[in-house]
């Protein structure tokens, strides 16, 4: 009888452990949040013919979702001229625009082009490419607003996308507390419209998008900050890096970036 009793507690710790120690696999607990992240460590560096380009497709005339479900605008058009001349395609990876300079210097994509604001802070992790055009930080505001210009910003709540220059620039001047940091330029001016937020800084081009698409909003004329745009890689991707520089010249010189932003954006 003892020797039964401890054959039974042998095969009740054995079946135990197996149950502790992972004989069975249970569905692990996943965040969406963390996804991005998630899949900058499990992929492995792309290679081949394809280039794969990381954006947040929600910046027009930059890049957004054509109306045939295509991703579409400035950046994807001059992305899609260098790989041309590389012999490569694009592939175009939509994420949060806070996912994307730790997604290039992670290697889960090949680079960034996203209306991407070269700046000191960013060159600690990533290279940038030479510029290929220009924005403006703006204030939008509804039409009735008392503000008139940056000076007026004190103490207002102001919207912007997390993680752009723009939500740098106003955290460092008017506080985090005055901050509404939203996913992208659309909801950020979604929240001015529903009365959530004063104003919304954001780049002048995509600005001028938002506020043609939302009645009772206008752009304030006075500029905020101005900067350069650039594509960005890993560090370590000098080769791409090189390459993508080359082509870019090329593509300026011979006139062909000018038609690409000439054909998203009238002058005035
Ligand atoms: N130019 C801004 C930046 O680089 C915003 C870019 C964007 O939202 N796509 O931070």
């Amino acid at each position: 009888m003892k020797k039964i009793i401890a054959i039974l507690a042998v095969m009740a710790l054995v079946i135990a452990c197996f149950a502790a120690c992972g004989g069975k696999t249970e569905p692990k607990a996943t965040n969406s949040d963390a996804d991005t992240t998630a899949e900058i460590v499990e992929n492995p560096a792309p290679t081949g013919d394809t280039l794969v380009m990381g954006t947040n497709a929600a910046f027009p005339p930059y890049e957004f979702v054509a109306e045939d479900g295509s991703y579409a605008g400035i950046d994807v058009e001059i992305a899609t001229a260098v790989a041309e001349k590389l012999g490569k395609t694009v592939e175009v990876k939509d994420m949060e625009f806070d996912s994307l300079i730790p997604a290039v210097a992670g290697g889960s994509i090949d680079f960034v082009m996203a209306g991407l604001t070269v700046t000191d802070e960013r060159k600690e992790t990533v290279d940038f490419s030479d510029t290929y055009a220009t924005g403006v930080q703006v204030i939008i505001v509804k039409e009735d607003s008392d503000i008139a210009s940056a000076d007026d910003l004190e103490g207002k709540k102001i919207g912007v996308q997390a993680g752009t220059t723009g939500d740098i620039y106003v955290t460092d001047d008017y506080g985090q507390e005055n901050v509404s940091q939203f996913n992208n330029g659309s909801l950020a001016v979604q929240a001015l419209v529903n009365g959530q937020v004063d104003c919304v800084v954001i780049d002048n081009e995509p600005a001028k998008n938002f506020v043609a698409a939302n009645e009772g909003l206008k752009i304030l004329a006075t500029e905020y900050i101005t900067e350069d745009y650039a594509a960005a890689f890993a560090k370590e991707n000098t080769e791409l890096h090189d390459q993508f520089n080359a082509a870019l010249a090329e593509l300026i010189a011979d006139g062909t970036v000018q038609s690409i932003i000439d054909k998203y954006i009238t002058a005035e």
